[in-house]
């Protein structure tokens, strides 16, 4: 258990890692944020804070010197920069679930392997293997490269009467998977926390709409009846369980009707804090940053309550122009990420709005 006082280092600098470290100060800890951009906006809330690529063997290993342990705000960290901060200091989440969730075919065979349902799917690696990937997946069909896509970046749908070798083309004929359109009924994800000892505690299931691929509005409670949210719950569990999981993880899902009955695909697994996660920051007893903050510093985690219904709202881009006029919005809180330049599809901040329940 971290002792107040102790240090968390912390590889990325965006805004996860800003509200992660804002959630540790709050509970006495410090954080030292490792990130190679020079405008990091993690690195204008902590004492600590080192600027160089996560290639760089001499500033990681000090890095490591100065911390009791490490966590990461998004899943790129490089495989060898992980196993050398891991032999020097606890990681965690463990770096192998980096290994699994970096690529989309492991982590899509990883999760159907559990026996947890996902869009059926198919390998491509070659302009021979996309025509035996439709005639297994089906069309309308969404290619995705099978690293570095983020924000619906890294994907090209493919209708039924489209040209799947010009989606291969402007994917530059990366190595991808092919997945069967899904004509959801809308899209939910499952935020929950594991402690070293087993223990999970799940946040409410939220519902997102996306604008672009890029997340606009979560809204909690979700849509979906109780057993739906009861399977949620058991899936992240089971993928937390078998990831032997420290930490917060996000786990995407479709709901899809067939009849009467919803059942749930799992699309992706995020294995950090989540931007569907972040109105439990006003609007639950504790944030998904104090209990991601909690799991890996050994102390216990805490049971979310809802304070409400909530809505989050992203400002993206030149939308960020408008965030002071949510300052005198009753319930709402704004989260500005202190970020230079407003660029296209860049998260610039955040409002949440909370309806007390009474
Ligand atoms: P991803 O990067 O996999 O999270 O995808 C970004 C967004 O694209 C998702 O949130 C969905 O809105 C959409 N999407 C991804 N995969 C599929 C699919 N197989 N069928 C339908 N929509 C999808």
């Amino acid at each position: 258990m971290l002792k107040p006082g102790a240090t968390i280092g912390i590889l990325g600098g965006g805004q996860l890692a800003r509200m992660l470290a804002l959630a540790a100060a709050r509970l006495g800890l410090r954080c030292h944020v490792f990130a190679p951009e020079k405008d990091s906006c993690a690195f204008q809330v902590t004492p600590l804070s080192t600027r160089a690529p996560y290639e760089d063997e001499r500033a990681l290993m000090r890095f490591a010197a100065s911390v009791d342990v490490i966590t990461y705000e998004f899943e790129n960290v490089p495989a060898k920069t992980a196993a050398l901060l891991a032999a020097r200091k606890p990681v965690l989440p463990d770096p192998t679930v980096l290994e699994i969730t970096q690529d989309r075919l492991i982590e899509k065979n990883f999760i159907a392997e559990l026996g947890i349902p996902t869009a059926p799917y198919a390998p491509v690696h070659s302009a021979s293997q996309l025509a035996a990937a439709i005639g297994k997946v089906g069309l309308p069909a969404v290619l995705k490269t099978r690293q570095f896509g983020y924000d619906g970046k890294g994907q090209a749908k493919i209708a039924k009467a489209g040209d799947p070798a010009a989606a291969w083309r402007s994917l530059r004929e990366q190595p991808c998977i092919l997945e069967g359109f899904i004509d959801f009924e809308r899209e939910v994800s499952m935020v929950a926390a594991r402690s070293a000892d087993g223990k999970v505690e799940c946040f409410d299931v939220t519902e997102n709409e996306h604008r672009d691929g890029i997340l606009k509005i979560s809204r909690v409670p979700a849509k979906v009846s109780e057993p739906v949210a009861a399977e949620a719950r058991r899936i992240a569990t089971r993928i937390a369980k078998a990831f032997g999981y420290v930490g917060v993880l996000a786990v995407e899902m479709f709901v899809v009707k067939s009849g009467r009955a919803r059942t749930l695909l799992v699309n992706e697994i995020a294995p950090r804090v989540h931007n569907s996660g972040h109105w439990t920051i006003d609007g639950a007893t504790v944030s998904q940053f104090e209990q991601h903050i909690r799991a890996i510093a050994g102390l216990p985690l805490a049971k979310p309550l809802r304070l409400g219904r909530v809505e989050m709202t992203n400002l993206i881009g030149a939308e960020v122009n408008e965030a002071a006029q949510w300052l005198t919005v009753p319930g709402a809180s704004l989260h500005l990420y202190g970020k230079g330049e407003a660029r296209p599809g860049r998260k610039m901040a955040h409002v949440t709005r909370v309806w007390p329940a009474r």
